[in-house]
């Protein structure tokens, strides 16, 4: 039916336009990226359904974006002519937002406008940046291979709701109009649209249209002339030397959904056997849902520069799952999918070595640039805790690029990487000793730690949740066995003193009574009473035996119900 129908915006929507509008009002020109994202998106989307499907591309099979404006009526509009949205997709698309752990992740904004602006970025901001610019938006838009009389036009104020009606549409794709804010009238100027397509969507591989500048006469021609404002090519297949760092960092905006500057990146042309390009990012920050499962991850995979598909993830393990990129296969078959890339051998080895870039740029960024790398531990170290279990064999690499807080450092902060522990090991000393417990105060002054504060003996304190089952994975490092200070008898030997030595036989054999009445009095629960020599101050301690599970695992599975 023809008529108009209005429909209320989803709460989560509502909630997201006010944010936005309010908090990102110092970085509004982000919205023409956004936009020339998702037509660039929308493109993408086509080619790939058109390789099955040719007659998708109707008379148009160039794609393009066309950017016009009327400065008199404040008015800009974006145009593709990509997949376009049928009814069905424009309420869910611009009415909805479907990413799970929204309605936890607006919980935690605080009305602070530059702590809520840092925010909204991680989420992504994507289509309803518009409305930071715009008092009114029109979308009109009709899908690839419908037909004309199938066209949907959306018009919103942004503030609630948002109407919908059927409209005749001869040109497949979608047409976006913004009526612009007073305060906001720069935007429908051509000098203005150029820098900033050059200053963002440079990278945009297809053509970003804007009409040609009068050139001086008054007479304007009757049909514009238009004229490709960006580079339009591929940035990945682009030679490394070619690309500038700022271009690098909004290609990765446009794939991350990010509006921060990643931490580094690596862009390798494979030849060979494998003939691929592969360019991967390691953001700076976590997105909101790292840790949900159903979180976007994965790369963006192409072949032969046509998009096949977001989030592919079998080219890297599940403990790189922040990184982004773009992998583009000269060898897969178009028509390739998720599960003929489970089966295909030549998957796996693309993700052995696309795997190895990825701790190869980490080991680099961490040698190059601490502060950096500190960063990215920050966001990401509890993920790459992950590594020893998962990746095997990796292990070494991926021990070497953890790091913890220990005894040596004086705080909770995790900035000791097992190399530097390696360094500060006393003479005598052959295995990496660590402690695990719930929170940096409570191991910090644990009696375990004496005997090792006298021998000046360093001690890698972990008090991440996750930091005994990494134990559990990492038995050693540079040949170098990890002991858990808090278990069994430790065997100190090779560092005492011959001297030290002497004295402990002399304490052992005079407590032997007292061992024989502890032993009696405890049998019930404990299983050994032994002569400790590891305590300075205190006099005595609990000992977890050799085989038995850690006091972190024990708490995580009562806590569990287990
Ligand atoms: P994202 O791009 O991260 O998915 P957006 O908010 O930018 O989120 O866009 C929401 C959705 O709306 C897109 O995923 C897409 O399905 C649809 N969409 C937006 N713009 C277009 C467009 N120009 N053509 C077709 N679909 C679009
Ligand atoms: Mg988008």
């Amino acid at each position: 039916c023809a008529q108009k129908e209005t429909l209320g915006f989803q709460t989560e929507v509502k909630q997201l336009l006010h944010l936005m509008i309010h908090s990102l009002y110092s970085n509004q020109e982000i919205f023409l990226r956004e936009l020339i994202s998702n037509a660039s998106d929308a493109a993408d989307k086509l080619r790939f359904e058109a390789l099955a499907k040719p007659e998708l591309l109707e008379e148009s099979p160039q794609l393009k974006i066309r950017l016009s404006f009327d400065s008199a009526a404040r008015t800009l509009t974006i145009e593709d002519n990509g997949i376009g949205m049928s009814r069905e997709e424009v309420i869910a698309n611009l009415g909805t937002i479907a990413k799970s752990g929204t309605s936890d992740f607006l919980k935690q904004l605080s009305g602070d406008q530059k702590k809520d602006a840092h925010l909204i970025g991680q989420f992504g901001v994507g289509f309803y940046s518009a409305f930071i610019v715009a008092d009114e938006v029109s979308v009109e838009t009709r899908r690839a291979g419908a037909s004309a009389d199938s066209g949907v036009r959306w018009v919103s104020k942004g503030e609630g709701e948002f109407t919908i009606e059927a409209i005749e549409r001869a040109e497949r794709g979608t047409r976006i109009t913004l009526h612009l804010k007073e305060a906001c009238a720069e935007y429908a100027d051509g000098w203005r649209l150029r820098n900033l397509i050059k200053k963002y969507s440079d990278h945009i591989a297809l053509p970003i249209e804007l009409p040609k500048e009068a050139s001086g006469e008054d007479d304007k021609p009757a049909e514009p002339e238009w004229e490709t404002a960006n580079r339009a090519s591929a940035l990945w297949t682009r030679a490394r030397t070619e690309v500038k760092d700022e271009e690098y960092g909004e290609f990765y905006k446009h794939i991350a959904h990010d509006f921060e500057d990643p931490l580094a990146w690596s862009h390798n042309k494979v030849e060979g056997k494998l003939e691929y390009t592969s360019l991967l990012y390691v953001p700076g920050r976590a997105p909101f849902d790292l840790y949900h499962r159903e979180a976007p991850k994965g790369l963006k995979l192409y072949v032969q520069r046509v998009f096949i598909m977001d989030q592919a993830e079998q080219f890297l393990p599940l403990y790189l799952r922040f990184i982004k990129g773009v992998v583009d296969s000269n060898d897969l078959s178009l028509n390739v999918s998720r599960e003929i890339l489970q089966k295909d051998p030549n998957i796996d080895a693309m993700r052995g070595a696309l795997t190895k870039r990825v701790l190869d740029m980490l080991e680099k960024l961490a040698k190059n640039d601490g502060e950096k790398y500190a960063k990215f531990w920050k966001a990401f170290g509890s993920v790459i805790k992950e590594g020893p279990a998962e990746d095997f064999a990796n292990k070494e690499k991926i021990a070497g690029l953890l790091r913890f807080a220990s005894t040596h450092a004086g705080n909770a902060e995790e900035t000791v990487s097992l190399a530097d522990y390696i360094a500060r090991m006393v003479e005598g000393q052959d295995k990496l000793y660590y402690l695990t417990g719930e929170s940096y105060d409570q191991v910090k002054n644990s009696p375990h730690l004496e005997v090792f504060r006298k021998k000046g003996i360093e001690v890698l304190l972990l008090t991440d949740r996750i930091d005994e089952w990494l134990m559990s994975y990492l038995t050693e490092f540079d040949g170098k066995q990890f002991v858990d200070v808090a278990r069994g008898d430790l065997d100190l030997g090779a560092l005492d003193s011959e001297e030290d030595k002497k004295a402990q036989e002399e304490v052992s054999k005079a407590k032997e009574g007292l061992l024989e009445r502890l032993k009696k009095a405890l049998s019930e629960q404990v299983s050994e009473v032994r002569v400790s020599h590891r305590l300075t101050d205190s006099p005595a301690i609990l000992a977890i035996g050799e085989q038995d599970m850690g006091l972190q695992m024990r708490r995580i599975l009562e806590a569990s119900g287990q």
